[in-house]
């Protein structure tokens, strides 16, 4: 996308390709994995593992070397499959898998190409696959403001996605509590709240100048220690559409770099908490359709699936933990094909339930399951057909368990009303 911003399905997927790569494990040091940067001369790549091969010929465990070698020629051919690497990069993982212990290896291979350009050009051959360089792209890319403020000094940064950046370093000049002998207690009282709103104007007027032009400013963060950040929020010192954007105002011990980093650190639970306000207001406006009995809404996987199947499907809402395949069964003898909804812990008693079970087409015992897939794969495509924003709900507020636990984990909120 355009924006930079992944939807909630491109990061489920990405999730689940990095969780099952990262899963396997290699009888030895014999798993490849290459990142290809944007901009590097495929050939390059290609010589470096001629160098690798030779390398690995001092391999003493003829296993190992067997596996390392094979390995890394099936990278070089699907390097040679690229004249140059993709846009983004492009990221090679390949090596003998054990099936079912030893022995039972077998060579795997998988071609990633990143949602986003990869900067690293990297080699490894390891017992595992290094996935942790695309781990990043899980993390949402926007950019978050932030704005941490005392009586004494202000720092304005942004943060995208790890990209930490200090635009902005304040000092307030407003002098301290407690006045010098000689003055009038009221009198400097009263300077002391004027210079401190000067203080606050110019904060806001450099906060509006540094944030209001940043395009898809996810939020903004207000922080610092003690309470003058909330004297700052109140006060009319912000841009309203600024104010608006404000998703937390959370404690710091400093104010300076020291302070942004802390709020860093807190960073992915604030992320965290800016996707389920998203997935409870999705689930909100479905349940208001339901309470009100709109007609505008459906659940239940049969239903929405044909609901998505006749484009009336705006939004289509998914359970994260739903744990269902969408199971084709194929008739050896006469290619009559049938689809079955199947949990997974189901899966092993629904395949023997089709041994010698006659195929309604032409009679014979030959019925086998041909494809599996997850149903979430499966109803995303044909969403990807009629334009269907895709929104996978966790399980981590009370709306997302009662999108699990109510409505079969699987609900759409519709275009138009479908005739009854
Ligand atoms: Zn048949």
């Amino acid at each position: 996308m355009s924006s930079g911003k992944k939807t909630s399905l491109e990061l489920f997927r990405l999730r689940k390709t990095l969780a099952m790569l990262a899963s396997k494990e290699g009888r030895a040091t014999e798993l490849i994995t290459l990142y290809v940067p944007p901009g590097k001369q495929i050939s390059d790549a290609i010589n470096m593992l001629r160098d690798e091969y030779g390398t690995a010929s001092n391999i003493k465990s003829t296993t190992t070397r067997k596996n390392v070698q094979e390995a890394i020629v099936k990278v070089q051919q699907r390097l040679k499959l690229f004249k140059e690497p993709p846009e983004n990069g492009l990221v090679i993982f390949c090596g003998a898998i054990p099936q079912n212990g030893a022995g039972s290896e077998r060579m795997e291979t998988y071609v990633i190409v990143p949602p986003e350009p990869i900067r690293i050009y990297l080699y490894r051959c390891d017992s595992r696959f290094h996935t942790e360089h695309l781990q990043e792209f899980l993390r949402e890319k926007e950019t978050f403001g932030i704005l941490l403020i005392d009586a004494s000094e202000a720092t304005i940064a942004t943060l995208q996605g790890r990209r930490l950046e200090i635009v902005r370093e304040l000092t307030s000049g407003v002098p301290g509590k407690t006045r010098a002998g000689g003055q009038s207690a009221r009198r400097y009282e009263r300077l002391r709240d004027m210079r401190l709103q000067e203080y606050f104007t110019r904060v806001g007027q450099h906060a509006n100048e540094i944030f209001l032009p940043i395009e898809n400013l996810k939020g903004l963060i207000i922080a610092g220690p003690g309470p003058t950040k909330y004297d700052f929020e109140k006060g009319e010192h912000l841009n309203y559409l600024l104010k608006n954007k404000i998703i937390d105002t959370i404690d710091t011990a400093y104010v300076e770099e020291q302070g942004v980093k802390e709020v860093v650190d807190k960073a992915p639970e604030i992320m965290r908490k800016v996707r389920y306000i998203e997935e409870k207001q999705i689930m909100q406006q479905f349940l208001y359709e339901v309470g009100h009995d709109t007609g505008m809404i459906t659940y239940g996987e049969a239903e929405v699936r044909s609901t998505l199947e006749a484009g009336a499907v705006r939004t289509l809402l998914i359970s994260e933990n739903i744990d269902l395949l969408r199971v084709t069964v194929k008739c050896s003898a006469c290619g009559y094909q049938e689809q079955h909804s199947v949990k997974s812990q189901m899966l092993t008693s629904f395949e023997q339930g089709l041994a010698g079970k006659p195929c309604p087409k032409c009679q014979a015992p030959s019925l086998a399951i041909a494809e599996k897939q997850d149903i979430i794969d499966n109803l995303a495509q044909i969403a990807e057909y009629s334009n269907t924003d895709v929104e996978i709900i966790s399980g981590e507020t009370e709306e997302g368990q009662m999108l699990k636990n109510s409505f079969g984990g699987i609900a759409a909120i519709l275009r138009f009303k479908m005739q009854g």
